[in-house]
């Protein structure tokens, strides 16, 4: 059985919470390995994430990694987080550089992931796991794909124990990443991240600023069901159970769902799968 494991928001309003609470409820029964929390870019949600780590760690027994984003910080503020995530007993970090929201003008003391990943291990030692970000269909700042590749190369010698990509629905961008990647001696496990589809209109304008392709066929088909909303879950659900499968029987490691604190969607992807 391939692991799994959960990417959550940290929510912001009572709704949200509650509506974490029921997903991560539902979710845990499929026994993931860890679950993931983000990080507001800029530093948006710092307080919420600490508290979102904690709750689904002592509430839902969750091993709750958070993301650490450092564009904008300071190296005192990271400190600070890092030494907060130790005493809640975390072992494991997904190491950023993020982004400033529009608007935003604060430099900060990193330029780039691979530099906090450094500064992580430096402070930290190996205490703890950390992942990274990586990008098969190329980071959309990246100067070209064998820039990219090279930087991501930096981030992994830096001391990155895996990374997750960003998500895809090209099986093929990934398999070609991975080999590329291992050709310029990156070791460590790839992870793709997978985002199952409940809103199109929501995907189609994610992937549009995150750079993931959707497949032509596959928008056709889902303009085509119109108002049929049961049709559009069901077809989404397939076309990501069948990514899954196609991921796995070629080698991925582990697979890393973006459950946008829905479980439904994910569920529907995982009951697929058997
Ligand atoms: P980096 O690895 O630093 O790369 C950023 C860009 O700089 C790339 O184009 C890279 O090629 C280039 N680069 C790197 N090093 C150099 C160098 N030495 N010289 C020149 N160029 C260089 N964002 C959030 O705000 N919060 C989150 O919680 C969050 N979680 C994420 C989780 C995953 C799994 C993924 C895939 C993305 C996530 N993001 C999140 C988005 C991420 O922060 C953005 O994609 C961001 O723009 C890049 O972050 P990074 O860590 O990949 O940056």
């Amino acid at each position: 059985m391939t692991p799994i494991s959960f990417e959550f928001f940290p929510p912001k309003t009572d709704e949200q919470r509650e509506q974490l609470d029921r997903t991560a409820g539902k979710l845990r029964r499929h026994d993931p390995s860890f679950v993931s929390v983000t990080f507001g870019a800029g530093g948006s949600t710092l307080s919420y994430t600490p508290e979102t780590v904690r709750r689904l760690r002592e509430r839902f027994v969750l091993d709750a990694a958070p993301h650490v984003s450092c564009m904008g910080g300071s190296r005192e503020e990271i400190r600070k987080l890092l030494k907060l995530y130790r005493a809640l007993g975390c072992r494991r970090i997904l190491a950023l550089r993020g982004d400033l929201p529009s608007g935003m003008a604060r430099s900060g003391d990193f330029r780039f992931a691979a530099e906090l990943v450094e500064f992580i291990r430096a402070e930290h030692g190996d205490w703890f796991r950390i992942e990274v970000a990586c990008y098969p269909e190329m980071h959309p700042q990246a100067e070209d794909a064998f820039a990219d590749l090279r930087h991501f190369k930096a981030k992994m010698d830096a001391g990155a124990d895996a990374a997750i990509t960003q998500y895809f629905y090209n099986a093929d961008a990934y398999f070609r990443f991975v080999e590329a990647a291992r050709a310029i001696g990156v070791t460590q496990p790839i992870v793709p991240g997978i985002m199952p589809i409940s809103n199109f209109g929501q995907i189609r304008r994610f992937s549009e600023q995150c750079g993931a392709e959707i497949p032509r066929w596959f928008l056709k088909r889902m303009q085509a069901y119109g108002d049929d909303v049961d049709s559009i879950r069901d077809f989404a659900a397939d076309f990501v159970a069948d990514l899954c499968r196609r991921l796995v029987d070629g080698g991925a490691p582990e697979l890393h769902f973006y459950t946008l604190n829905l479980a439904r969607p994910t569920q529907a992807v995982l009951a697929r799968l058997g």
